[in-house]
Parts: structure tokens; C-alpha cells; sequence
């Protein structure tokens, strides 16, 4: 991973343009980022001639490369979709069939068609895919965009003992067991937030790791999700302090 300081790289790119790029980048299109002019670039391998020369020269510290999507990607985000998305089983089959197919792809976007309002649902769920694959690359690779904000309003609220008593039980079940560090399992006081927001990129989890850390001075949180709503879960051993508990029903 390049450029670990503390120092972020801001970089003057359309967020939706990263997108599409992100979202176009396979074994024939190669996107990079040029990191002096804010500018994306593409190799598109049937179109240009010396492509190997053209990549060796973008082989340096200036041009980021974005990584490529292979077919077995594009397939599982399909499959996950279809789980998620497609609660009819004979409509599920037949998508499912789809993807075995040799045109899987092509075959799978055409069965789609059909669907008018799955389709719709598809186009989102991808974008919101690539979007947070995105966010996250751009976590791990310390790149700021200039003037867009991509963190999302986050609101944790801790709730009273009251309030948990009237939680499902699958959650007020849920309790710290032992401490991970010296094996303790008794005195651990249940702590439990809710959040207005999934932990879906690596900006929101270190936003809510900030919010934690500032409001309610815990260092170390878990999750729990409950379908529509999120909530997270923390606790501290009485005996050595750890908050690095085990949680279980
Ligand atoms: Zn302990």
C-alpha cells in the first residue's frame, strides 16, 4: 500500500466518475489514476496499439492503477443479489441458471428485462456495491476527494437499560461472556447504541470508531444487526479493563 502517512493525497476527481471507472476497469480496460492531474486514464487493449509500452510507462509512483474486475466478481455480486433481492423461487432458479451459462452475464442482464422491477433493483444494488468499494479504496489508499464529502450523517444513541428491556430477544439476549485478554466472565455491564446507518465502507467504520471513541469514550465496539435496524454493542471487563469481550447468547 502506497503513501501510509499521516498526510492524505487530495486528488480532484468526480466521485461518480470513480465510479464508472471502477465499475468499466476488466482484463482488457485499464484504468489509472493520474495522481498530478487529478486526471482518470484508460488502456483499452483492443483499441490501442503497443499496449504492454503504454502500461510500462504508466509502471510508477505517479499513476495509480484501479483494480480490475474479473468475471467470478461480476458473477458473485449476481448471486448475492439474487439471494437478497429474489424471494420467488422459481424466479430465483431461473436467474441462478443464468449464471451458469457460458454468456452468463449477457444471459443474466437480458432475463432482467423481464423484470422490470428487479432490473431497477439490480442497477441500484450495483451501484451501491461499487460505490462503497470505492470509498473504501480510497480509505485504504489515504485519498482525500477535494470539496466532496463522502461520509454520511452517522447518529449513535446510547440506549437506556429501559429501553434494551424492550428489545427483541435476540438482542437482549445477546450478552458479553468472557474477556478475550484474561478470561474473566463476571461484572460486565451490557453497553448497546443504536446507529442510523449500516457499516457499509471502511469510512463509515472509522467515522464510527471517531464517534465512540469521542462520545462515549469506548475504544473497541461489536455489531449486531437486526435487519432494518443497526446497533452496536460494547462492554469492558471489570478485572482488567479490556473492552475486547466475547459476546455470545
Ligand atoms: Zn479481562
Amino acid at each position: 500500500m502506497r503513501n501510509m502517512g499521516v498526510e492524505k493525497m487530495k486528488l480532484n476527481i468526480d466521485f461518480e466518475k470513480l465510479v464508472e471507472a471502477f465499475e468499466e476497469s476488466d482484463i482488457t480496460n485499464h484504468f489509472f489514476i493520474d495522481t498530478q492531474t487529478s486526471k482518470i486514464l484508460c488502456i483499452n487493449e483492443a483499441a490501442e496499439v503497443q499496449v504492454r509500452k503504454k502500461l510500462n510507462q504508466l509502471n510508477n509512483d505517479r499513476y495509480f492503477p484501479i483494480p480490475s474486475r474479473n468475471k467470478e466478481e461480476h458473477l458473485f455480486l449476481r448471486e448475492l443479489f439474487i439471494y437478497q433481492h429474489i424471494h420467488d423461487e422459481s424466479i430465483a432458479e431461473k436467474f441462478h441458471q443464468t449464471l451458469e451459462r457460458k454468456k452468463s452475464i449477457k444471459d443474466f442482464n437480458e432475463l432482467l428485462q423481464n423484470h422490470p422491477n428487479l432490473n431497477e433493483q439490480w442497477f441500484t444494488y450495483e451501484y451501491d456495491h461499487i460505490k462503497n468499494e470505492v470509498i473504501t479504496w480510497l480509505c485504504e489508499h489515504n485519498i482525500e476527494l477535494e470539496n466532496q464529502n463522502l461520509t454520511p450523517t452517522i447518529l449513535i444513541k446510547e440506549l437506556t437499560s429501559e429501553e434494551i428491556q424492550h428489545m427483541p430477544d435476540e438482542i437482549k439476549d445477546f450478552k458479553p461472556y468472557a474477556c478475550l485478554r484474561c478470561h474473566n466472565k463476571k461484572g460486565m455491564k451490557t453497553r448497546i447504541f443504536s446507529i442510523n446507518i449500516s457499516p457499509e465502507n471502511k469510512l463509515i467504520e472509522q467515522e464510527t470508531q471517531r464517534i465512540m471513541k469521542e462520545q462515549f469514550g469506548i475504544t473497541h465496539h461489536g455489531g449486531w444487526s437486526g435487519g432494518a435496524q443497526e446497533f452496536l454493542t460494547a462492554s469492558r471487563c471489570m478485572q482488567c479493563g479490556s473492552e475486547e469481550i466475547f459476546w455470545d447468547y
